[in-house]
């Protein structure tokens, strides 16, 4: 039988996130809880509804479509009682407008593959391919494992977005698989890390020396995010234990509030709402900081 995964997107004919043009496939479900998560529908392991009520038109077929009773009117459209909700998506399915949306839905890899050979040209002329993210693909690793392989028969380049946060054996069984690791480092002390996103950082960098020694193609990237990480300090020791381990390449991660919309569709608070940007001159700081232990650190990524 064919491995399914749960995948809440597929975005075609990006350039960011890997070399040249490419689509990136992404993952439901992740291990950390960043509360700057720009893909905050990507975190929880099951699919989630969505409601813009800016976009309902009052025609009601979700109300009358919803086995739960979870459909909830208000002054300004249709909405959702989510202690009720069980993330059918039959409302979704009824609603013409866009208003509801169910983020996750289950892909074989001949599913996925299919979407993405469409632009295969694309990724040969320009060096592109195919890349993982989420959400964290590598907590799928049966579903990541035979996608990346399937790509690579076709002779796609693989990337696969990490935080890290997985074991080891996970890794080790995906690394061959993958061209281009992009592995986040977000931050350096593990008492910050486990506070803010309930992680264990003294893994995650302990899989990355792992990967150092395996020879695997690995591009570090770190979120900057104001008033956590943005410290001349931290960022220049995560560039050093990055080049002690003989990576290159830093990818730094401005913080933007892109994705605040979707945590009104979910529901969720945004705690990074009223967070301004960081200036460019603080992120040239940073930048500077970074390459002067002589990584290549490139602002975005
Ligand atoms: S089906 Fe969509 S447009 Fe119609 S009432 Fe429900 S949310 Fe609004
Ligand atoms: S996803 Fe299913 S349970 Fe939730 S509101 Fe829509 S129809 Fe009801």
């Amino acid at each position: 039988m064919d491995v399914s995964g749960l995948v809440f997107d597929i975005q075609r004919f990006s350039v960011h996130d890997g070399p040249g043009i490419r689509s990136l496939v992404f993952l439901k479900g992740c291990p950390l809880r960043c509360p700057w998560c720009c893909n905050p529908e990507s975190r929880a392991f099951a699919a989630e509804l969505l409601v813009d009520r800016t976009c309902c038109t009052g025609c009601r077929r979700c109300l009358a479509g919803c086995p739960s009773g979870a459909v909830t009117v208000e002054p300004d459209g249709l909405g959702v009682d989510r202690l009720r909700c069980t993330s059918c998506g039959a409302c979704a399915e009824r609603c013409d407008s866009g208003a509801r949306r169910l983020a996750g839905r289950p892909m074989t890899v001949p599913e996925v593959l299919a979407e993405l050979l469409r632009d295969a040209p694309f990724f040969r002329n320009s060096g592109g391919g195919v890349t993982l993210g989420g959400g964290e693909p590598l907590a799928q690793p049966e579903f990541a494992e035979a996608l990346l392989r399937a790509c690579r028969s076709h002779g796609l380049h693989t990337a696969v977005e990490t935080c890290g946060h997985v074991p080891w054996s996970v890794l080790d069984r995906i690394r061959p698989w993958a061209s281009l690791i992009l592995y986040d480092v977000k931050h350096i002390d593990p008492a910050a890390y486990l506070a803010t996103l309930g992680g264990d950082l003294g893994l995650v960098l302990t899989n990355l020396e792992r990967l150092a020694g395996a020879g695997a193609a690995v591009t570090i990237r770190t979120p900057l995010i104001p008033g956590w990480n943005d410290d001349e300090e931290i960022i220049g020791a995560i560039a050093a234990r990055a080049r002690r381990l003989g990576f290159c390449d830093l990818h730094l991660l401005p913080f933007h509030r892109l994705g605040q919309t979707k945590y009104d569709l979910l529901g969720l608070p945004h705690p990074f709402r009223e967070t301004a940007p960081l200036t460019e001159a603080r992120l040239r700081r940073l930048r500077d900081r970074a390459a002067a232990g002589g990584m290549r650190v490139t602002l975005g990524g």
